[in-house]
């Protein structure tokens, strides 16, 4: 089955779940249109290579259609189309007035000098000008692709605009019109997620345990954000490996951030300062990093990581998705058998989105926000959305993805009706 497939379970999942109009369910079972552009870039050796470049534009029901650019030597379209897909409920979940949308480029960027790769991102910009555009379809980053890619994109849509035109992408540097927080959002909003849940499930921090894969812009802030609160973060890893507290009295995060700076690793040992422990802490794979017993687990790397393979030996009773699908569907079915809660990637990684959301309403509106008035908006979005979900998990007694699904799937059925 293939990722498509796979987000067409989730909806059917859901539509058989609540009570959906056949309309509604008939027209998100594809996208509005896939676009796909011939990019010829003309190499460092002199040399034109032609490079394809692809947006699936889903759904516009509630808004302009919004999702990242993905830069990778695997893009291709059937995962684009799920990604997209996930986008759309994604912005419904989190209440935004956009759509949803993903594209990206079949390359391998780390095998373009600087050059190569701005020369292919401003093809892209401008084989996509009526693709792209504020009111029509706004990219944002994803898979290696940076804040000066979107610059890039930025400034070639201008130029062929005529005008400054910021709100046609978001993940910008400040600089030219970024949002301040937006850095820190996705860990932001995941965090006030686990508070509600935290109500809900009466966890206390310093009784829980949790372990983080991924610690990049996600997991780091995530991580640190834990500790802050009392949390007791026994396990961190990245692509390298990871680092496991065998006394599960908890790390911070901060201090394996140094150890990785210092030695380009943070695994074997825990280091406050110069005084390191190579005794209770352990070295770990990323696959032995999953299987560590916490309460909470939190992929904040990749996809397809908790998988038929594994599930039986995850040891967590929380499962907070902050990568995006880092679940498979079956994985998924034998969690919720085992009665693990698994709070879905379109909510707990939504934090992201809803600021990119914001960055595009400060763009249109030339008027700029600090970081505490970004926060404060984020914060009730996130709040009441995890509440939404819960009361619908309660409603239908089903799993927070079906119930984060029919939450989407309610409001895109009253967005497509109310034009019908
Ligand atoms: P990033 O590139 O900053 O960090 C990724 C981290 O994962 C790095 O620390 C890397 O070393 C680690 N990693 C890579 N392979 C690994 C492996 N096999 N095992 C363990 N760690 C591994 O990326 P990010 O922005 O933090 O995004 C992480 C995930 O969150 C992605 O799935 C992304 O789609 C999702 N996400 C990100 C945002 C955002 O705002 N950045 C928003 C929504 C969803």
């Amino acid at each position: 089955m293939n990722a498509f497939q796979n987000a067409l379970k989730q909806l059917k999942a859901a539509a058989d779940t609540m009570p959906l109009d056949s309309t509604t369910l008939e027209i998100l079972k594809n996208p509005d249109r896939i676009v796909e552009v011939s990019l010829p870039v003309r190499m460092d050796n002199g040399a034109l290579k032609i490079f394809t470049g692809y947006r699936v534009q889903y759904s516009n029901a509630r808004g302009p259609y919004k999702g990242g650019l993905r830069y990778h030597i695997k893009v291709d379209l059937n995962e684009l189309k799920a990604l997209a897909l996930w986008m759309t409920m994604k912005c419904a979940v989190v209440g935004i007035p956009m759509g949803g949308a993903k594209g990206g480029i079949t390359v391998d960027p780390k095998k373009l000098s600087a050059g190569e790769l701005e020369r292919l991102t401003r093809a892209l910009a401008r084989a996509m000008k009526d693709v792209f555009g504020p009111d029509r379809d706004v990219p944002a980053p994803d898979v290696n692709t940076t804040p000066k890619i979107m610059a890039w994109i930025m400034d070639e849509y201008s130029k062929i605009a005529g005008q400054s035109t910021p709100a046609v992408i978001t993940g910008k540097p400040i600089a030219i019109g970024g949002s301040a927080g937006r850095e820190a959002a996705t860990g932001q909003g995941a965090y006030y997620v686990i508070e509600e849940l935290a109500k809900k499930l009466k966890m206390q921090p310093k009784k829980t345990a949790v372990v983080i894969q991924g610690f990049g812009n996600v997991g780091y802030h995530m991580a640190n954000l834990m500790h802050t609160a009392g949390y007791r973060v026994i396990g961190l890893s990245d692509s390298r490996g990871g680092i496991v507290d065998l006394r599960k009295i908890g790390m911070d995060p901060k201090n394996v951030m140094a150890q990785k700076k210092s030695r380009g690793m943070i695994g074997e040992m825990y280091c406050i300062g110069s005084v390191c422990d190579g005794t209770n802490y352990k070295a770990v794979s990323n696959e032995k990093l999953l299987e560590t017993p916490c309460d909470i687990l939190i992929p904040a790397a990749l996809e397809h990581q908790i998988t038929n393979k594994n599930v039986s030996r995850i040891k967590a009773k929380i499962v907070l998705e902050l990568a995006n699908g880092p679940t498979t569907p079956e994985a998924d079915e034998k969690l919720r058998r085992r009665k693990i809660v698994v709070v879905p990637d379109i909510l707990a990684n939504a934090g992201g989105v809803t600021v990119s959301y914001f960055e595009w309403v400060q763009n249109k509106q030339g008027l700029y926000w600090t970081e505490a008035e970004v926060l404060q908006k984020l914060e009730p979005i996130m709040r009441q959305s995890f509440d939404a979900i819960w009361d619908r998990h309660l409603k239908y007694k089903t799993t927070l993805r079906v119930a984060a699904f029919i939450l989407a799937l309610e409001r895109l059925q009253n967005s497509i009706k109310a034009r019908l």
